[in-house]
């Protein structure tokens, strides 16, 4: 055995499972810590013991399961209908409720529900030759996306720079003839803020337009944090007017990778989101989600962790949540030359810098991650100045405490440090070169000056980040694609 790990899947001899498994764990070691409260983007901890093992366990047991064929595989259908049913119920649906003839699906995360509601809603208008989708400039970018893949545009509606909600008269004047769907955030991943949803769904309503709530990301704390007090506006299927919800169990249900739920207010509404297909001489296909073969194990660990969890168990990680926020919130507050974007409403807190020059806001997330603290950086966006977005979950609570100081002093190695600087000329370009002038050969030149070659990112990201913020939209999308490609290799 010649082969290092990571580098060929497929080795000339077999290698022994157990010598198999230490490879992972030597490759995971180069990650971010999955577990422990200091990464707040990408990964969603309750910090429950006992929590990650009974998941496993009943992801291993239904692996191999097939939702491609719900009559095949009972099991994933009793288990994928009790999923929908719970968020559904959360979620304003259900017997006795304003949306008594809910459905939904679980799919396989928020992208592919936002681009199910999408095409769901575009199927619905035939008589559409070109439909058209109203969002909130806030809303998630898998509503572009979506609109990407099936060829709808996006007409995208402005946020107050200070409230960072669409204006309601906004969306209403977005809307067109050819509008198949109005979308609203609650709340929006950036920066954690609801958007005015019984409003825009009034105005969609009006015009005989559907409405998707994407609740991906807090369809399941919003519902907590309301039963513990907190003033969460209304923005599920109590709202009249609002046709579909997204909601990512593998967000704040603690589920593991690979589960939301996309549900409609009544099964009309979810019809066309079927892709029915009997013209050719294999099985009839009838797929609800993108996926045909789908693995039940992602679909048996968020069962498993629901029953686990219990509203109970959501109830208690939702207050220490809640307490973990005020917390940061406060952390952000108490230091000089930061301040919060917006008061946190959710799960979310989102700060900048007051715009003094000698604190630049990509050092500082350098800072904080040398200190073992992992946050988003967020690139500045028509009038909205760079940001750091903090995912906040359950397990953040017991270390708020520790993170005050970490703040504080990274703040000041910031200030210390100073400020990214590029060369000027770099910067310049960046702000002047069109998407199209980027060559391979620029490209290269490009990454490795900042340090992006093969193997892992650096560990100072500001001065991508700055190039980056520099960059008009399109020359950013297509510098991180081409980064990305580069990575992207395979290995032999
Ligand atoms: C996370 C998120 C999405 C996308 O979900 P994925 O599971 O990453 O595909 C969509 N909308 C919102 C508001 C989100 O937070």
């Amino acid at each position: 055995m010649t082969d290092a790990p990571g580098t060929t899947a497929l080795p000339a001899e077999g290698v022994p499972a157990l010598r198999v498994l230490d490879e992972i764990r030597a490759l995971r070691a180069a990650d971010r810590p999955t577990h422990g409260g200091r990464l707040f983007a990408y990964v969603y901890d309750p910090g429950v013991a006992g929590l990650d093992e009974l998941a496993q366990a009943a992801y291993a047991e239904s692996a191999h399961v097939n939702g491609l064929d719900p009559t095949a595989f009972p099991s994933l259908l009793a288990m994928e209908n009790a999923l929908v049913g719970a968020a559904a119920r959360l979620l304003g649906g259900g017997p006795g409720t304003n949306a008594p003839e809910v459905v939904g699906n679980v799919t396989s995360g928020g992208t592919e529900s936002l681009i199910l509601a999408v095409k769901a809603a575009r199927d619905a208008r035939p008589d559409v030759a070109e439909p058209r989708i109203v969002v909130p400039v806030s809303g998630h970018a898998a509503f572009a996306k979506a609109a990407h893949y099936l060829r709808v545009t996006l007409d995208p509606v402005d946020v107050d720079p200070v409230t960072l909600r669409p204006g309601v008269a906004d969306v209403a004047a977005a809307i067109r003839p050819e509008t198949v769907l109005v979308a609203a955030s609650a709340p929006s991943y950036a920066h954690g803020v609801v958007d005015p949803v019984a409003e825009i769904a009034a105005v969609a309503g009006a015009a005989g337009v559907r409405c998707h709530v994407d609740a991906c990301f807090g369809g399941w704390a919003l519902p907590w944090l309301r039963r513990l007090g907190a003033p969460v506006p209304a923005f599920d299927f109590a709202v009249d007017g609002v046709t579909s919800i997204s909601v990512d169990l593998h967000k704040y249900a603690y589920a593991p990778k690979g589960v939301s739920v996309l549900l409609h207010r009544n099964p009309a509404l979810r019809a066309p989101q079927y892709f029915a297909y009997a013209d050719w001489p294999g099985y009839t296909m009838i797929n609800p989600v993108i996926a045909s073969t789908r693995s039940g194990g992602p679909i048996a660990a968020a069962y498993a962790t629901l029953r686990h969890l219990g509203e109970d168990g959501y109830l208690r990680l939702a207050e220490q949540t809640r307490a973990a926020v005020t917390g940061l919130a406060d952390a952000v507050r108490a230091v000089d030359g930061l301040r919060l974007m917006a008061e946190p409403q959710s799960t979310v807190v989102c700060f900048t810098t007051d715009g003094d020059p000698d604190l630049d806001l990509f050092v500082l997330v350098d800072e904080l991650t040398a200190r073992g603290w992992h946050t988003q950086p967020q690139l500045r966006y028509a009038g909205l100045p760079a940001s750091v977005h903090l995912t906040v979950t359950a397990s953040v609570a017991p270390r708020v405490a520790e993170f005050g100081p970490a703040l504080i002093e990274a703040v000041a190695a910031a200030r210390a440090a100073g400020p990214v600087a590029l060369p000027p000329e770099l910067l310049a370009l960046a702000g002047s070169l069109s998407p199209a002038a980027l060559t391979p050969e620029l490209i290269a030149g490009l990454a490795a000056g900042l340090g992006l070659g093969a193997g892992p990112a650096p560990d100072r990201m500001a001065a991508v980040n700055t190039l980056l913020d520099a960059a008009p939209v399109a020359l950013r999308e297509r510098l991180l694609a081409e980064f990305v490609g580069l990575l992207q290799r395979p290995t032999f």
